[in-house]
């Protein structure tokens, strides 16, 4: 059973009178245990839906949907799956204390996964998710590999019960299903020849594994030091070698990369990030890789509207972590070209977390108020948007709201700074106004599986 939480205006979901608090009992008499029986069994052009009102009263609709009219029916947040590993190096484990209980869950949701791109380990599928991914044809689907060899996998996941992962894609790639992967590099366990080995194996399977990533492990100061630790600059340099191998022979043979480095491994290796072209699409760039590139080609893209615009001479602070601090500068260098701005990057170390976690994502609000506070110098900020949930919170629970009360500038939040530079306005939070920023929702890619 699902249940309605809004009903847009002029849909579907209006014109049959669902309202919020209604339960969705079944469509075609199939039971619907989350949003993905609701939106697969209500995409035919005819279904019978049962449903309970709020006031208890139970009732079956003939429903006849013509063609482009939304069911415009948002559900109540689903029940989210929790992970069956206890991998060293969980962020997870990572987190301080006190922080909000959401922030403490493993999630390891497949549904998840082909919804919004967060990486899951598919090591707590039951023969009924195996079915449905391959009957609602979830896919792309991403996936944590870490290491094929099960023995490696099932160290790294702290789970002697992990299922072999190339026979579980194998069973699906012959099902078409297909898949992102990645691998988060652990040095001492996965590198080396286990990640040639890795690469091997998933190159093996052909095109159906669409691409795989490479990231160094991310640590926090409250992570298991004594069990897990960082590559160091020399065994990064190792694992792009191992990386630029099998992109070249994907290249010769497939006319794509496939093998990726994230940026973090390049800059923690000190070579220089491929070319825009080599990330195609950039269809891992949320999971930090091509994040960089990804970036410029916005700003290129955006380059009119963006010289049109009023920025002439304004002074703009850009809050980004300390990962992105060292790569930024070629990113500013275009978006001062294309405005005329001033920019001044601001990247701050992790308060909460602890120096070693760099990216902008995981700011806390604290850290942002104490750069920021006092600032009368600056015109506007800009400030990541993937550092706030869809409540406007940080980390540390401060609200963007409150923050910008306590700040002199027009604060934005922006994904590529073109999203809001390209629109010319200083329509943000500011100190004493209550207009709403420009956040857009967003979801975090690369869950902790
Ligand atoms: S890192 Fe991911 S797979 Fe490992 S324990 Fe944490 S949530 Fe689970």
């Amino acid at each position: 059973m699902i249940r309605v939480q809004a009903v847009a205006p002029e849909s579907l979901g209006a014109a049959l009178e669902l309202i919020p608090g209604t339960e969705l009992i079944a469509v075609n008499d199939r039971a619907l245990e989350d949003f993905l029986d609701w939106e697969f069994l209500t995409a035919d052009e005819q279904f019978v839906l049962r449903a309970k009102l709020p006031s208890g009263e139970e009732i079956e609709y003939d429903v006849e949907r013509p063609e482009g009219l939304p069911m415009g029916v948002t559900l109540e947040a689903p029940r989210i799956r929790r992970c069956a590993n206890h991998c060293d190096f969980c962020f997870v484990d990572g987190n301080p204390q006190g922080l909000r209980q959401a922030l403490y869950i493993r999630d390891d949701d497949y549904r998840l996964s082909f919804r919004y791109g967060n990486f899951a380990t598919l090591t707590n599928l039951k023969p009924w998710d195996l079915e449905r991914i391959v009957e609602y044809r979830l896919s792309p689907l991403y996936v944590s590999v870490h290491a094929t060899d099960p023995v490696v996998r099932r160290w790294l996941l702290r789970n002697p019960e992990a299922p072999e992962v190339i026979s579980q894609l194998r069973w699906f790639v012959e099902r078409g299903i297909t898949f992102h992967t990645q691998v988060v590099l652990v040095p001492g366990v996965n590198d080396g020849q286990q990640l040639v080995r890795t690469l091997t194996d998933l190159y093996g399977l052909g095109p159906s594994v669409l691409s795989v990533s490479v990231v160094p492990v991310a640590l926090t100061e409250f992570s298991k030091h004594s069990l897990v630790r960082q590559p160091t600059r020399d065994e990064c340099r190792a694992a792009l070698a191992t990386v630029d191998e099998f992109a070249a022979r994907a290249v010769a043979e497939r006319g794509a990369p496939w093998c990726y480095g994230a940026d973090d491994l390049y800059l923690q290796a000190d070579v220089a990030l491929p070319p825009a072209e080599w990330y195609g699409d950039f269809e891992q760039r949320e999971n930090g890789v091509g994040a960089v590139r990804y970036l410029q080609t916005r700003i290129k893209a955006a380059w009119q509207q963006l010289e049109n615009q009023q920025w002439h001479g304004k002074r703009i602070g850009v809050v980004t972590g300390t990962a992105m601090g060292p790569l930024l500068p070629q990113v500013i260098a275009d978006l001062s070209a294309a405005t005329g701005a001033n920019f001044e990057i601001l990247a701050l170390e992790n308060t909460l977390f602890g120096t070693s976690v760099t990216t902008a994502g995981l700011l806390p609000g604290g850290a942002v108020l104490a750069a920021l506070r006092g600032r009368d110098d600056l015109d506007l900020a800009l400030l990541p948007a993937e550092s706030v949930n869809d409540d406007l919170l940080f980390m540390d629970d401060l609200g963007a709201h409150d923050l910008a009360s306590q700040l002199p500038m027009t604060i934005r939040f922006s994904y590529d700074f073109a999203d809001v530079l390209a629109d010319g306005t200083m329509d943000g939070w500011k100190s004493g106004t209550n207009r709403r920023s420009n956040v857009p929702s967003s979801h975090r890619s690369g869950g902790p599986a």
